[in-house]
């Protein structure tokens, strides 16, 4: 995952990233990652900028009905290498890295693009119908016996 700024030809190319990351949010959250995609490279005057959206995918729970599930999650990236020091004035939107050739490490950027990304929510479809609040059931695997949710269940016991 690094970009090799003295291989990077003028104008615009496209670096190929893969890897994969230990995000260790702990057991019941997201926590191993594998990441991949093409980032945009714009290399011209003393100045690269990489740009794209990677995608990440990794083991997860599903808020809902607790099921395992891979979640995949796109990941905007944009990094700005300086590689001379006339362009301090830049608008500072992205990360900037000084480097004026060399290999540059991407991992670290990365790692902290993909924190960002994680979404918040995490299903396992949308349309997850979750588990039933009453017996605990699966509803994605069919209805349980809990039909008559605003019904009283002491009315159950009552002879017809
Ligand atoms: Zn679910
Ligand atoms: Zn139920």
């Amino acid at each position: 995952m690094r970009l090799d700024l003295d291989r990077t030809p003028g104008g615009r190319s496209f670096l190929a990233v893969q890897g994969q990351f230990d995000l260790g949010f702990g057991a019941d959250g997201l926590s191993l990652v594998e990441i991949g995609g093409d980032l945009c490279v714009d290399n011209l005057d003393g100045r690269c900028l990489l740009r794209g959206e990677l995608t990440a995918e990794g083991p997860a729970t599903c808020d809902r009905c607790l099921a395992g599930f891979t979640l995949r999650f796109p990941v905007a990236f944009e990094l700005m290498v300086l590689r001379d020091a006339g362009h301090e004035d830049e608008d500072a939107d992205s990360p900037i890295v000084h480097q004026r050739s060399g290999l540059v490490d991407l991992h670290e950027n990365v790692r902290e693009a993909v924190v960002l990304a994680v979404p918040q929510v995490r299903l396992c479809r949308p349309d997850c119908r979750g588990l039933c609040s009453r017996c605990g059931a699966d509803r994605n695997t069919g209805d349980c016996q809990c039909r008559d949710d605003d019904v009283d269940p002491r009315w159950h016991d009552l002879p017809d």
